[in-house]
């Protein structure tokens, strides 16, 4: 069996850096069992739905690296939908109610007044022909409940959270249909599920009550039942879903100059007994990615941890990693000099500036400025070439008597404008 998972966003917005890490963990299990990952988008909100979305879904997985084998999308099955709604129908296991939503809210306040769970109470299944024809007359039209089955304990076994029951009877039957014959998210996914033969569903454990009963869906069609991992939430440092979280996306970390690599690095691995390392090959993190490794315990997204996750990352990027980001001519040995110096990639051209010039011209006491000229006369005389700073500032040590500090200090602010950078030994060269 080819395994096969499923990443669903509705296009109803940006992904959000949860949203991102349910997209990266389907792909790497994918990845890591030979198997595919299908891109479906969610789409059945007309309204809601934009197209300028979907093409941010599909630029920011392309960015991150998380590539889709394939792409669905909701908005062209909705022929098959109804097809296999009929099905249902014909079998007993979707019915039409006509309760209004103030009805249903009452309902629920008096169950909840007397101490009773708010299911709903199937008072649809008991109307006679006569009230429905006196609804329909009123010009109600209804929607439509799948039909739990009590009598079926609903059992899996999820790769994140163990062994999980429900019972059926203390759930209410979900609305799947709206009035206008618009779906809900539940029938769909399910249909979906069956027909692009996903073979496990990766999402968070916001889905869990869902999943209890799609699996009563995917038994009333007769069809296999995917494995489910569902992962705890993602957290901020603060330990709360935090709205900052929900609006953090590629384009706020691309504005921060965060690595891909950072950010794939950091989500593969915060909720698991694996430690955040600064690894930039995604196949290394793919071999160690594992179900079993992930934590019941919310999963905290640090901003510093990132920042700092992204700095490393940094130090280990190739030349031929960046080098269609670095300024025009800057060679592969200055790539190499500067890049022990970068917080983030956006200071890359701050150096490549000290050394192309202009620098800024520092103040200089009366003695530093003599020794810096001693220095310019000493350098004249020298062959520019590999070993010539540990000669110049050897013969500057000899005739000003000078060392540590104030020996270097001088030299390298007046040749980059800094008190602070890169190996001065590396650069003159
Ligand atoms: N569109 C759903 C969501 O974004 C998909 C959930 C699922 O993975 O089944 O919540």
């Amino acid at each position: 069996m080819k395994i096969k998972t499923r990443f669903a966003p509705s296009p109803t917005g940006h992904l959000h850096v949860g949203n991102i890490r349910t997209a990266l963990h389907n792909w790497m299990f994918a990845q890591k069992n030979g198997g595919a990952f299908l891109l479906r988008l969610d789409d059945t909100d007309a309204e809601r739905s934009k197209e300028e979305y979907v093409d941010a879904i599909r630029a920011d997985l392309a960015w991150l690296g998380i590539n889709p084998d394939s792409e669905e999308r909701q908005s062209a099955r909705f022929d098959r939908y109804q097809a296999r709604f009929e099905e249902l129908k014909a079998a007993g296991r979707v019915y039409p109610a006509y309760e209004t939503a103030q009805e249903l809210d009452l309902k629920r306040k008096i169950q909840l007044g007397r101490g009773k769970p708010p299911i709903y109470d199937r008072g649809a299944l008991n109307l006679t022909a006569d009230q429905i024809a006196a609804f329909e007359a009123e010009g109600r039209t209804s929607h439509w409940r799948f039909k739990l089955d009590h009598e079926t304990p609903i059992e899996w076994t999820d790769l994140v959270r163990g062994d999980q029951h429900f019972d059926a009877a203390l759930l209410s039957d979900p609305v799947i249909r709206r009035e206008d014959g618009s779906w809900l998210y539940m029938l769909p996914s399910t249909i979906d599920d069956i027909d692009m033969a996903i073979t496990h569903v990766v999402r968070g454990e916001d889905h869990v009550a869902n999943t209890a009963v799609q699996i009563q869906m995917f038994q009333a069609f007769g069809a296999d039942i995917p494995q489910f991992a569902h992962e705890a939430l993602l957290v901020g440092t603060e330990g709360k879903l935090s709205k900052r979280l929900g609006s953090l996306g590629v384009s706020g970390f691309r504005e921060r100059h965060i690595e891909p690599q950072a950010i794939v690095a950091l989500l593969a691995r915060i909720g698991t007994s694996d430690p955040v390392e600064p690894i930039a090959d995604v196949a290394k993190l793919i071999e160690t990615f594992d179900f079993g490794r992930f934590g019941r315990a919310p999963a905290r997204f640090d901003d510093a941890e990132l920042a700092q996750l992204n700095q490393k990352i940094v130090h280990l990027l190739d030349y031929d990693d960046v080098k269609d980001r670095l300024p025009e001519a800057m060679p592969a040995e200055a790539w190499e000099v500067i890049r022990p110096n970068l917080h983030d990639m956006s200071e890359v051209s701050q150096w490549w500036q000290v050394v192309t010039g202009p620098i800024a011209k520092l103040e200089f006491s009366a003695e530093d400025q003599e020794f810096i000229g001693q220095a310019r006369n000493a350098m004249e005389e020298m062959e520019a070439s590999e070993g010539i700073w540990k000669k110049l500032t050897e013969a500057l040590k000899e005739s000003s008597g000078r060392k540590g500090k104030p020996l270097f200090m001088p030299l390298r602010q007046a040749l980059t404008g800094l008190d602070h950078g890169p190996d001065m030994g590396l650069c003159c060269r």
